[in-house]
């Protein structure tokens, strides 16, 4: 959900199979803000993994999903995950769950709620997702100025780029 709003072309990547995210110097700085702004976080929330998506700081008793960002703007991206994951949470009988995305970097958290007219976007945007990766076709690389932190970023731009 995350990646079809920043770049379809590095959700269909995503999907299938094509990955460089080990390699990423972005996904290291967001694991480390990770542990070194919330060390105590493991014991107090649940990690919880339903139907493809992995939360890792649920707040059982109050039934808040907290979302941690590295990025030093909000986006909707980030906005629209987090919608995501508690349409997905409703979608498995818990229901009344609230979102709170945290900027540890802004020193700044978003309250983020799922509407009704919300749910029926989400039900559209999961079959244009579905539409999009089992396509034959990568769709082409849009220049965006995320790119250049991208971790598809050499393979989009090599000259010869065979997909
Ligand atoms: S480098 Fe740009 S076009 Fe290529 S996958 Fe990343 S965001 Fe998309």
């Amino acid at each position: 959900m995350n990646l079809y709003h920043v770049c379809k072309r590095e959700l269909w990547l995503h999907a299938n199979g094509i990955r460089f995210e080990h390699t990423s110097d972005l996904v290291y700085e967001g694991k480390l803000i990770h542990e070194e702004s919330y060390p105590q976080r493991s014991e107090k929330y649940e990690e919880v993994e339903i139907d493809g998506i992995k939360v890792d700081f649920y707040e059982a008793k109050n039934r808040v999903i907290h979302e941690i960002k590295k990025s030093n703007k909000v986006e909707k991206a980030h906005e629209w995950q987090l919608k995501y994951y508690i349409y997905v949470f409703e979608q498995n009988g818990i229901d009344g769950v609230t979102g709170l995305l945290e900027y540890p970097t802004l020193r700044k958290t978003q309250k983020v709620l799922l509407s009704n007219i919300e749910r029926e976007i989400i039900r559209e945007m999961e079959i244009d997702i579905k539409r999009i990766i089992d396509n034959d076709k990568c769709p082409p690389v849009v220049k965006k100025t995320i790119c250049k932190s991208c971790s598809y970023f050499e393979f989009c731009y090599v000259e010869d780029n065979l997909i």
